[in-house]
């Protein structure tokens, strides 16, 4: 009895130098300096597994970014962990994110505020992105085909604003949508190199900067995308 009851426990004991995959994000996520508790609880709870490519699903939860249909990429999970805690969301927020792609970085931030719209420029990625948000019952989540250099005067404005595509610098017409003492955070840099992000806190007078961490982006392109 004993003995049995004891081997079925070892198999299910993650062999240490094999831990399971999601244990080992987690674990990176902390050890790389992420420790707001909502943040990791909420990178926990969304499966990174359905918003990469089929192909890609077993390495959906090791450090990396991958590819997603029209060239473009779904972030690596320590980046969209620490712009997330550079946000520092409140549940009452409205948030404005730039590059939808897989829309894995709008289902994280939906779980911390109320309202995400978020803007992308493929249709494309756009469609297949609303349609993963609402089978996954992301219900709070907008997704919108449109231009981030040209966001529709109708929507209003933000308390947290988060571009995801590498800008180099801040559209005025983007730090505008922030409401007072609103953030706002975007990669900013060369095109097709290292950017640093940025941090903008909107302030009575004007906007304090803040240079963060070098990071890499593809780069924010002007206009709804002429394929698809
Ligand atoms: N946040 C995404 C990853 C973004 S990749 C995720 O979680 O998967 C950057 C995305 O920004 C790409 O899909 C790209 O098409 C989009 N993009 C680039 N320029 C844009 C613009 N001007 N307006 C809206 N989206 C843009």
């Amino acid at each position: 009895m004993y003995g049995r009851r004891q081997a079925s426990l070892q198999t299910k004991m993650p062999d240490p130098q094999n831990p399971p995959q999601k244990m080992m994000f987690q674990l990176n996520l902390r050890r790389r300096g992420i420790s707001d508790q909502a943040v990791l609880r909420t990178m926990e709870a969304v499966p990174r597994d359905l918003f990469v490519d089929p192909a890609d699903r077993a390495d959906a939860f090791r450090d990396m970014a991958l590819g997603i249909a029209c060239g473009q990429t779904i972030s690596q999970p320590f980046v969209v962990a620490y712009m997330t805690e550079q946000l520092q969301l409140q549940k009452s927020h409205r948030v404005l994110e730039i590059g939808t792609g897989s829309g894995y970085q709008a289902a994280v931030l939906s779980k911390l505020c109320s309202h995400v719209l978020t803007i992308e420029r493929y249709r494309t990625l756009a469609d297949r992105a609303r349609a993963r948000l609402n089978e996954l019952g992301y219900d709070n989540v907008e997704v919108m085909a449109g231009d981030g250099f040209d966001v529709p005067e109708n929507v209003g404005s933000f308390d947290r604003i988060i571009v995801t595509a590498a800008m180099e610098e801040i559209p005025e017409a983007l730090s505008q949508r922030l409401e007072p003492g609103g953030i706002l955070i975007a990669p900013v840099g060369p095109l097709h190199g290292v950017q640093t992000l940025v941090r903008l806190v909107r302030t009575e007078g004007g906007f304090d900067r803040k240079q963060l961490v070098d990071v890499r982006f593809v780069p924010a392109l002007p206009g709804i995308a002429r394929e698809l």
